[in-house]
């Protein structure tokens, strides 16, 4: 990791962090929090409002990670915050069929023109799991292709990363995850369409599903080359397969129906979290009504779950959606580009070798000058500059994912005056970066 120093401190993080350490594994809930690819202390927020969060040190941030998606409404949302006290106020969850997650599922159906019928579920994985099993269900086929770079929860069948090359059989390389339970993933090149179509030749009638995120985020923004997620639909669609685009990230996000609004593809099964959730634990999983028609209890495919379609996280997640209409997202485009115009500014004042890429208003930098297509494209890049870049951000309050390969997110309370804050702080990050040594 690139030499940098932290010329500030935040000692009750530093303090918390400690205790947290001492109970749960590296202090976090989620790896990536632990700034384990950044270096320093992570800190521990304490409130939010609007495009600014505060941590325990009493500093406040301009806010780019957004919860990883989730606050595109920014944080503390008047609306968002009456309908869960509304909710809360009539019990936390019954364990019956409830008239909001009837009404919630009727919102995402009405955006979403494939989604035919949906079913609730708490987390992005659960939603990406449940979908890859109704796949194999559907079909009867044990394959799945997922390709590397691309993220979609700890499924164990979807951890694995590829090696380069064609087909590659996917290995757990995660502990924990069994030859068995990988040995029918297979891993190709993202934007790559002719390995997809030689993985279908080697293994007629064996693949379920390509499942592959909507615009991918997780290897910071790598958006699908014109006609891959097309292209993607008609080989599934030629060799009895499924197309499971994860909207994750993307759904109701880069647009009202995501990034289907954007390409117009229309996939067999569709995956959503984050900004349906409205800041709960909310998911889900639909699509084609004949495919969900195998779940149970119509059909023999298993899936289930306590707090699904919880009535907080489905207040929460309507209040939020109901607010996201054509203005909101004029809105976060609007200022997304010109965050990201300030960024590369900065970084071509100082000389940094970069690329901004963008999908919608989902953004990210990679340190340097190509374009990147893929997973090996993106690992190719200075991210040690990027721990530098981060360094000074931080320091100067303004909060960035911790990793170079993760998504920037941001929401319509993303004023003039959080821009302004960041426009400040980017010269001397952009300095930072050029300075930055392996
Ligand atoms: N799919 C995509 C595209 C994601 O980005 C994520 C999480 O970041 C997931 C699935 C998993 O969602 P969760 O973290 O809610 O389990």
């Amino acid at each position: 990791m690139a030499c940098v120093s932290f010329p500030y401190d935040a000692p009750v993080s530093q303090t918390l962090f400690d205790r947290a350490s001492l109970v749960t594994p590296g202090g976090v809930n989620s790896p990536v929090r632990a700034f384990r690819a950044v270096g320093g202390t992570p800190r521990f927020m304490v409130s939010g409002a609007g495009p600014y969060l505060t941590d325990a040190d009493g500093r406040e941030y301009v806010d780019l990670v957004c919860s990883w998606g989730p606050m595109i409404l920014g944080h503390s949302h008047p609306e968002v915050i009456a309908a869960v006290q509304e909710a809360v106020a009539r019990g936390t969850s019954f364990g019956t069929p409830g008239e909001g997650e009837v009404a919630l599922a009727e919102e995402i159906v009405a955006r979403v023109e494939p989604v035919e019928q949906v079913r609730l579920v708490s987390s992005g994985t659960e939603a990406t799991m449940s979908a890859i099993r109704l796949a194999r269900g559907f079909t009867g086929r044990a394959k799945v292709v997922k390709f590397a770079g691309c993220y979609h929860g700890h499924v164990d069948a979807l951890l694995a990363a590829a090696g380069s090359g064609v087909a590659t059989f996917g290995l757990p390389d995660t502990p924990g995850v069994t030859g068995a339970q990988a040995g029918d993933t297979i891993v190709l090149p993202y934007n790559d369409l002719d390995a997809v179509r030689e993985a279908f030749a080697a293994q007629p009638g064996e693949i379920a599903c390509v499942i592959t995120e909507a615009s991918p985020g997780n290897m910071g923004v790598v958006p699908p080359l014109d006609g891959f997620n097309a292209g993607l639909k008609e080989i599934c669609a030629t060799n009895g397969a499924l197309y499971i685009s994860d909207e994750v990230m993307t759904g109701f996000r880069t647009s009202k129906a995501g990034w289907f609004g954007i390409d117009g593809v229309r996939p067999d099964l569709m995956t959503f979290g984050k900004v349906m959730g409205g800041g709960f634990p909310a998911a889900a999983f639909g699509g084609r009504a004949d495919v969900m028609a195998h779940l149970a209890p119509v059909g023999p495919v298993y899936q289930a779950g306590t707090l699904s379609g919880n009535p907080v996280a489905t207040a929460a997640g309507l209040a939020q959606l109901r607010l996201l209409d054509d203005a909101a997202y004029t809105k976060v485009d609007a200022v997304s580009a010109e965050i990201r115009g300030l960024v590369g500014e900065a970084l071509s004042k100082e000389g940094v070798a970069h690329t901004v890429q963008a999908a919608s208003n989902m953004f990210s930098v990679f340190f340097t000058d190509r374009p990147v297509r893929n997973y090996e494209d993106a690992k190719q890049q200075e991210a040690f500059r990027f721990t530098a870049f981060f360094h000074s951000l931080l320091s100067q309050g303004v909060y960035l994912p911790p990793s170079a390969f993760e998504s920037w997110f941001v929401s319509t309370a993303h004023d003039t005056q959080a821009v302004e804050r960041i426009a400040a702080a980017l010269p001397a990050a952009a300095r930072a970066a050029s300075e930055a040594t392996a």
